[in-house]
């Protein structure tokens, strides 16, 4: 059987790795932001090539703290992708805010710049988007937008850590950028875990000050603040994974490179462009019929997903909360399938399945 995913083979390789950083944290005796975080912070802002980066203790609190952050007032409007994950449509509503989806581009199926415009009215506050499966948004006709209109950018990075637009990387484009380490991101703890990558200093001391009770210095609270730390356990695992994130790069976009040669003409795939670094967080095809070639790969022996099935504005919990037709994302989750892609399956994996799918 060739799982979708198996974390625990993924994770071998850096298993004396993780019990030396794990026995190093418990003999420190110090669990909450001491100089595991500090130090995570300090590594991952420079790999992403910003002046700052906040742990927090999930991707979405990384969404929803940079909201805060801004003190927008309710019912004020986010412009969001109607094709995402709902966390980040959750961290819209959370802070009470109105979140405005844009339908996506069918080849890229990230946020379609053109189709931005129209949705913004006075209420408009901020362009969250989506570097959905590991590539990064079209971001010079968003951040135009942005600049015209005043509104502030979010990105969210959950599923893009090192992915490049003209050479640039992810979290570097907006205010912020949020970061999820859920186990199976590209870059995954062995929990959960997330943070805010920015350029602004002042935003940075912010969020610092939101994920600790809206503390700066202890037992001194000036907002409202929230419990969101990342752990110092986490932080160690992070920091040494940090070391091997190109390498699991460069191993997903080699096997996207054998689908995307191999693969016969029947199946959308992912686009590709030389602007556009793409770390494959999921390899999707596309086909009419993807529910029969999902159960024909798993007669075959191969777990695929589904990224994903509903489209948030058809879920339950979005009713009211969302209005409109979004029949592009509609489309995509109708007919998207995500194949085997990760740093725990080798060439001959991905062969086969290709293999499958050229006979199906
Ligand atoms: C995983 C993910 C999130 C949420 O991150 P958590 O750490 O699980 O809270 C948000 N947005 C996208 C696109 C994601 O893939």
């Amino acid at each position: 059987m060739i799982e979708y995913e198996d974390l625990k083979n993924l994770n071998r390789p850096f298993f004396a790795e993780f019990e030396a950083s794990f026995h190093d944290t418990l003999e420190s005796g110090w669990y909450i932001l001491g100089k595991n975080v500090a130090k995570f912070e300090q590594e991952f802002a420079a790999y992403c090539g910003t002046s700052h980066f906040v742990g927090l203790a999930s991707g979405l609190d990384g969404l929803a703290l940079a909201l805060r952050s801004f003190g927008f007032s309710p019912g004020d409007e986010v412009i969001v992708p109607s094709n995402t994950y709902i966390a980040t449509i959750l961290s819209i509503i959370q802070n009470g805010l109105v979140p405005i989806l844009v339908e996506p581009d069918i080849h890229t199926y990230n946020i379609d710049p053109k189709l931005i415009a129209e949705k913004i009215t006075k209420r408009t506050k901020a362009i969250m988007v989506v570097h959905l499966y590991g590539k990064v948004c079209d971001m010079d006709p968003i951040l135009a937008l942005a600049d015209q209109h005043q509104l502030k950018v979010i990105e969210d990075c959950a599923q893009a850590h090192g992915a490049m637009f003209k050479g640039k990387k992810a979290g570097n484009f907006g205010n912020f950028g949020a970061f999820s380490f859920y186990p199976t991101k590209n870059l995954g703890a062995l929990g959960d875990a997330g943070g805010l990558t920015t350029n602004d200093a002042e935003l940075a001391a912010q969020i610092k000050m939101l994920r600790n009770y809206g503390s700066k210095e202890k037992y001194i609270n000036e907002v409202a603040g929230y419990n969101s730390r990342l752990d110092e356990v986490q932080a160690g695992f992070l920091s040494l994974k940090l070391k091997y994130l190109d390498d699991i790069n460069t191993h997903k976009r080699k096997l996207a490179s054998l689908y995307l040669s191999l693969l016969k003409s029947d199946y959308i795939l992912p686009d590709v462009h030389p602007d556009f670094y793409d770390v494959y967080h999921i390899f999707n095809i596309r086909h009419p019929r993807r529910d029969e070639l999902k159960r024909y790969l798993l007669e075959n022996e191969v777990k695929t997903e589904i990224h994903y099935p509903i489209a948030p504005h058809k879920q339950q919990a979005m009713k009211g909360l969302i209005s409109g037709e979004f029949p592009i994302s509609t489309e995509i989750h109708e007919t998207t399938l995500s194949l085997p892609i990760s740093f725990s399956h080798d060439e001959n994996d991905v062969l086969k399945v290709i293999d499958l799918l050229n006979r199906f």
